[in-house]
């Protein structure tokens, strides 16, 4: 028999269907592998009885003809989720200690749909970071190494562990949350696919609040076919999210394949930055190649708002930020650090609950927010914001179907490496994800290719809202075209 952990979730759906293994069997091999992998820091929380418990639920539906879309499938969850009775940190120490006593939507569906829980996933405490760096459990180790190098590199940011779990093919499929890149850029990092979906195709419900307006889930996958088999499960209306679109929710997979024939893409200007890496350059130029010999139509297009992006995300975020993380106070949730009076309990708390970046959103939002300098720079960052929607708005009424652009600025750099001394050199990691959030759309990260030192590059694919599907028919394109990734085991 192959390895189990070495299957597409699409081939494991279809071996269980027809009994070539039993989910049990599915899931006892991804347990094992995921016990061997624990230098690489992806879990922060294993749950195999748990994971044993609901394979054996799924092969007694299977054996009933009662498999659901998911049925048997090992999944990895981000530690963002929340999961009834199974510790969910965000990977602070504010948290270290809840067990929700609900489930997040988006896991409660994909246990709806049959799917076996893992484990829960590392990721940049509150989901800030852009490198795993920065949670509370420590940083995760990418399972990809430059050539001829034991330099430990980060999978990226901040679903570090759920997309490291899936390209070292410790679970099927992960879950992950994008604020401003968190899935497309480790996916493009990590060789894996990465999906942000249209702001509100995906509940919020459950999943631990970081800037609600930009917030949205998605997943990690080995393939296109993949992740568009696990959106369809996470998305949906939700009544308990009222930011959640009331629509149903395609069969994305019947996507994967469509002609892209005729589609008009758009290859906006502004992403070619002075100084970007000339590999960067190339598979740009190449995956405009792959696509035209696809039929696609190639568009120059401009969106001259690019550049205000990142500043204006670094407003917004951590504004939302400072207001979300207000209810971390020592008397509601997690950890308490006891003192004096209530207040000198609140400061106590957030001082020693909450790490050094999170401090600093929190300090940033407060001010931005505060009553002398809102106007200057909230308020301005949310007209900027508008700008920037505008921008791609007036490309797809011109009839741009989708964009493609570089995922990120550069390949995986090593644990450590950068925003050290200057936080913004780690910010400037979000160039070309930032804008796609700030704008509410659709964004997905494929792979593309492996740079000079043997690390993978990622493409990006923007859509027109709630055109999910366009972009799984051109990241099948993308991801036919340049093949698949996988790491040499060194774990
Ligand atoms: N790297 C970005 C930040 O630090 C985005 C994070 C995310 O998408 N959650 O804010």
């Amino acid at each position: 028999m192959t390895d189990l952990t070495s299957l597409t979730l699409a081939d494991a759906r279809d071996g269980l269907r027809k009994k070539s293994f039993s989910a049990g069997e599915l899931a006892a091999a991804h347990v094992a592998a995921v016990e061997k992998a624990r230098a690489l820091n992806a879990y922060v929380l294993e749950t195999p009885e748990r994971a044993a418990e609901m394979a054996r639920a799924s092969d007694a539906r299977i054996a009933k003809g009662e498999a659901g879309p998911l049925e048997g499938i090992p999944l990895a969850v981000k530690d963002m989720f929340c999961t009834a009775g199974v510790r969910t940190t965000a990977c602070s120490h504010i948290l270290e200690n809840f067990v929700p006593t609900y489930e997040s939507t988006v896991t409660s569906q994909l246990w709806r749909d049959g799917a076996v829980l893992l484990g829960k996933t590392n990721n940049d405490e509150f989901a800030m970071g852009s490198a795993n760096e920065t949670s509370y459990f420590g940083p995760v180790h990418s399972p990809w190494r430059r050539k001829d190098s034991n330099t430990p590199l980060t999978p990226g940011g901040s679903s570090g562990g759920s997309a490291a779990a899936v390209a070292a093919q410790l679970c099927l499929g992960a879950t992950g949350t994008d604020t401003g890149g968190s899935i497309r850029q480790p996916a493009a990092f990590t060789g894996t696919v990465g999906i942000k979906p249209t702001y509100g195709r995906v509940s919020r419900w459950g999943i631990v609040a970081f800037a609600s307006s930009l917030d949205q889930a998605g997943p990690f996958a080995k393939t296109v076919r993949d992740a568009a088999i696990l959106l369809r499960s996470m998305a949906g209306p939700d009544p308990k999210d009222s930011t959640c679109l009331d629509a149903p929710v395609p069969d994305y997979e019947q996507a994967v394949g469509r002609s892209v024939k005729g589609l008009r893409i758009g290859i906006p200007k502004e992403y070619r930055l002075d100084g970007m890496p000339a590999e960067i350059e190339k598979i740009w130029e190449q995956g405009r190649e792959w696509l035209r010999a696809a039929g696609a139509e190639l568009v120059e297009v401009s969106l001259p708002h690019t550049k205000y992006a990142l500043p204006a995300y670094y407003i917004v975020a951590p504004a939302e930020a400072s207001s979300n993380l207000a209810r971390y106070d020592g008397v509601r949730y997690g950890l308490r650090i006891p003192g004096r009076d209530i207040t000198d309990l609140y400061e106590q708390t957030r001082a020693e609950g909450f790490g050094a970046e999170v401090r600093r959103r929190v300090m940033i939002g407060t001010y931005v927010l505060s009553a002398g300098y809102y106007d200057a720079y909230y308020l301005r960052a949310q007209k900027l914001r508008t700008l920037i929607k505008r921008d791609f708005e007036a490309c797809f009424e011109a009839g741009v179907h989708a964009m493609l652009t570089p995922a990120t600025p550069s390949a995986a750099f090593g644990v450590g490496e950068k925003g050290g001394a200057d936080p913004v050199e780690m910010y400037l990691n979000d160039v070309f994800t930032v804008t796609v959030n700030m704008a509410g759309l659709p964004g997905i990260a494929v792979p593309a290719g492996l740079d000079g030192q043997g690390l993978p590059l990622g493409l990006q694919l923007i859509g027109r809202p709630f055109d999910e599907e366009t972009l799984f028919a051109l990241g099948e394109v993308v991801e036919q075209a340049a093949g698949r990734f996988t790491p040499q085991a060194w774990w």
